[in-house]
């Protein structure tokens, strides 16, 4: 399919893409109009700007059909009052020869005017989720009539805390329906979600940059845990033309903070992560943008708003616990043309997540040598001596009814066991033992932010 006149879509849709001068679909937007449209449940990890929104409303618009009844059929639920307000916008605007009764509702503003427009009757509300449940509790808004439920920035759902706000509504929702989820990046959340609410989903990924892989060089470090890498950070990053502006990514606060904290270039290092306030993150940002600190070290999650150009290198201090967000870590350099570099740095651990990246992109990441001056550190994270989950992973509050939890299908799905006796003897070669108990590290002082 190269063109929306390909799409079995009614006359009024296709005038109005028309209209908007739209004229091929994106690549999400041809992987998901044959699932939706079929009633599948559908998952799509992508970002935004690849075209999402169209994705889904294109086929739930194509089958809405005409209604006078009161209730709405379609719900779509969004973590921001900015989204609720532009996808109401591009409801509008695929739907000007349409008579689809729209309405967007969010927290921060008087609710009685919410409930006089739902009373008039609706065929799509899309809203935030708290004051969607606050309506929902009230009889003027009834979600019994809901066919479809889309979720959209579920990963950011999971940022803003909305977990308890969601399993709430998710009761008033009739248990037929069908579901649609769109996330930029996967995580434990949306795979809990997928476990407990979805049958069969159909998934897509999209990647933004297309194929990534081209102008970007890619090398891997294994290095036995948290501060040996951050022993090889150290050493690496002391190069300053080569590292001039440096993205990290970890997979949680606390490694977030934990690194600010051991890197030796305090000045030259932000850090953003969802606990910092709205303020802390911007100013890290515009420290990064503008060259006033030269290392950004960001969780998956939040670093999705980033849109920062000239980022010479993408370091995986902790490597992506989903394959897909690799894809988009990498994706953050090498952009315009410009030749990027991505650097992995795994623990024995990591070793089967690193598997699944190269199996998903079909390409072995050239491994390279701990620099001999990098000191190989005995001392460990209290989770790494705990060996317990990272946070992102442990967040098993949201266990729906009947769905497995996320441990079970995390062992069901691990690979580790296997991946390990094979490669142990590599590991013998690739790991070094320490050649100290305990290093500088240790005795660091901690830094003033
Ligand atoms: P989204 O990823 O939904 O946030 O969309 C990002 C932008 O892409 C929006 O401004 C859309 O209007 C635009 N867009 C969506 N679909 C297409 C398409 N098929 N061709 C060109 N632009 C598009």
């Amino acid at each position: 399919m190269s063109t929306f006149a390909d799409f079995k879509i009614k006359k009024q849709l296709r005038n109005a893409l028309a209209d908007l001068k739209l004229e091929k679909p994106t690549p999400i937007q041809q992987a998901s109009f044959s699932p939706i449209l079929g009633g599948f449940d559908f998952v799509g990890i992508a970002q935004t700007g690849t075209g999402k929104t169209i994705a889904y409303l294109l086929p739930i618009l194509q089958d809405l059909k005409f209604s006078d009844q009161p209730h709405p059929r379609v719900l779509v639920l969004v973590p921001t009052r900015e989204l609720v307000i532009q996808i109401v916008e591009e409801i509008e605007k695929l739907t000007p020869n349409l008579s689809v009764r729209v309405l967007g509702v969010y927290g921060g503003t008087n609710i009685k005017p919410q409930k006089q427009a739902i009373a008039q009757g609706l065929d799509i509300i899309v809203g935030t989720p708290r004051r969607l449940y606050d309506l929902a509790l009230t009889s003027v808004l009834r979600l019994k009539s809901i066919k479809k439920l889309v979720i959209d920035e579920v990963d950011i759902m999971l940022d803003f805390g909305f977990k308890t706000q969601l399993r709430n509504i998710f009761e008033y929702l009739p248990a037929k329906r069908q579901n649609i989820l769109f996330s930029a990046t996967m995580t434990t959340y949306v795979d809990e979600l997928i476990d407990g609410f979805l049958v069969n989903p159909v998934k897509k990924t999209i990647s933004i940059s297309g194929t990534p892989l081209d102008n970007i060089s890619q090398e891997s470090y294994a290095a036995p845990n948290f501060y040996t890498k951050a022993n090889l950070l150290n050493h690496l990053l002391e190069d300053k033309k080569e590292y001039s502006k440096v993205l990290i990514f970890v997979a949680t606060k606390v490694n977030a903070d934990r690194l600010f904290e051991t890197l030796n270039f305090e000045s030259e290092v932000s850090v953003i992560h969802s606990s910092k306030e709205q303020n802390h993150r911007s100013k890290s940002l515009e420290k990064f943008d503008n060259g006033t600190s030269r290392i950004l070290i960001a969780t998956d999650v939040v670093s999705r708003g980033i849109d920062i150009e000239k980022i010479t290198t993408v370091i995986s201090f902790d490597t992506s616990f989903y394959p897909e967000n690799y894809i988009h870590r990498i994706g953050r350099t090498g952009r315009a043309e410009e030749q990027g570099r991505s650097i992995l740095l795994y623990s024995e651990k990591e070793i089967p997540l690193k598997d699944a990246i190269e199996s998903l992109m079909k390409y072995t990441i050239p491994f390279s040598e701990l620099p001999k001056e990098v000191e190989i550190s005995s001392q460990l994270t209290p989770e790494e001596n705990k060996s317990v989950v990272p946070e992102e992973l442990n967040d098993t509050h949201f266990t729906p009814e009947g769905g497995a939890s996320f441990h079970e299908k995390s062992a069901k799905n691990s690979k580790e066991k296997s991946v390990r006796k094979s490669y142990k003897k590599k590991l013998k070669e690739r790991f070094k033992k320490p050649i100290r108990r305990g290093d500088k590290i240790q005795n660091m002082k901690k830094k003033r932010r």
